[in-house]
């Protein structure tokens, strides 16, 4: 049985939350052609010290980097570095903090100038999936609705589901039960009950769902060398309708990247 979070540690979950999101437009607005990631994780991890926050990932099992910066064919958990991005390209920047005792985690994947058409569909396919899932985060519903949902709509289009990895609940740990797979089956998983917060993150293959570990132990690669997206946002399980905590706000204007 997973324990709801109280009001009081929701609204800690909800600045941390803010503080990420906000993260993610700082990096986002510096996404560019001759940028490294190596760069955008030191603006990362500036701003949310700035912010009276910790990087969470920063020494994660050993993880060197405030940010997951995850390159094209890299699936997560791709190490910052002094990889200079370059029009066409894409970059998933996930982001945790630690604040208040309680935990931050979010994603998005930027576009690197223009990209090309199918690219471009698997962004808007990966990010409308996330809001297919939360939209399945509701009270009286389980884990397998969520994945169910995600699953279902980006197999329409052609794309496919990573499942080696999962969303996860949230709270003072980064990875708390229950997980929350990105394909499923309605009806079966963990009971979702209000207050519950989880982090729901579609890992969307253009090609082939298959994935390797690199040789450095973290970045997941897809086996097929095709992109990947990635988008994350942390949500409250109410009743009818889940609630966000964070968001691409900072980021978007009716859903399209406005810096
Ligand atoms: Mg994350
Ligand atoms: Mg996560």
């Amino acid at each position: 049985m997973v324990k709801p979070k109280t009001e009081e540690e929701i609204e800690l979950l909800r600045e941390n939350a803010i503080i990420v999101s906000k993260t993610l437009a700082e990096v986002g607005r510096r996404v560019a052609p001759g940028v490294t990631t190596l760069e955008l994780n030191r603006v990362a991890d500036e701003f949310i010290r700035d912010n009276g926050a910790i990087p969470s990932f920063l020494g994660y099992d050993g993880f060197p980097a405030a940010l997951c910066m995850s390159v094209n064919d890299v699936v997560v958990h791709g190490f910052p570095s002094d990889y200079v991005l370059k029009e066409g390209d894409i970059v998933s920047v996930d982001c945790g903090t630690l604040y208040k005792g309680y935990n931050g985690d979010s994603a998005y994947t930027f576009p690197v100038g223009e990209v090309d058409a199918e690219t471009r569909k698997l962004l808007d396919v990966t990010k409308a999936s996330l809001y297919k899932g939360i939209e399945a985060a509701v009270a009286g519903n389980r884990t397998g609705d969520i994945g169910y949902a995600v699953q279902t709509y980006v197999e329409s289009f052609g794309f496919s589901v990573v499942r080696e990895l999962e969303g996860h609940g949230l709270g003072r740990e980064m990875h708390e039960e229950p997980g929350v797979p990105n394909y499923g089956r309605r009806g079966k998983g963990t009971h979702l009950v209000e207050g519950m917060v989880i982090c729901i993150e579609p890992m969307i293959n253009a090609g082939g769902r298959g994935v390797y570990l690199a040789r450095n132990g973290w970045a997941v690669h897809t086996s097929d060398h095709r992109k990947s997206a990635h988008y994350e946002l942390t949500v409250v399980v109410r009743k009818g309708r889940a609630e966000q905590l964070s968001t691409y706000d900072f980021i978007e204007k009716d859903g399209k990247i406005n810096f």
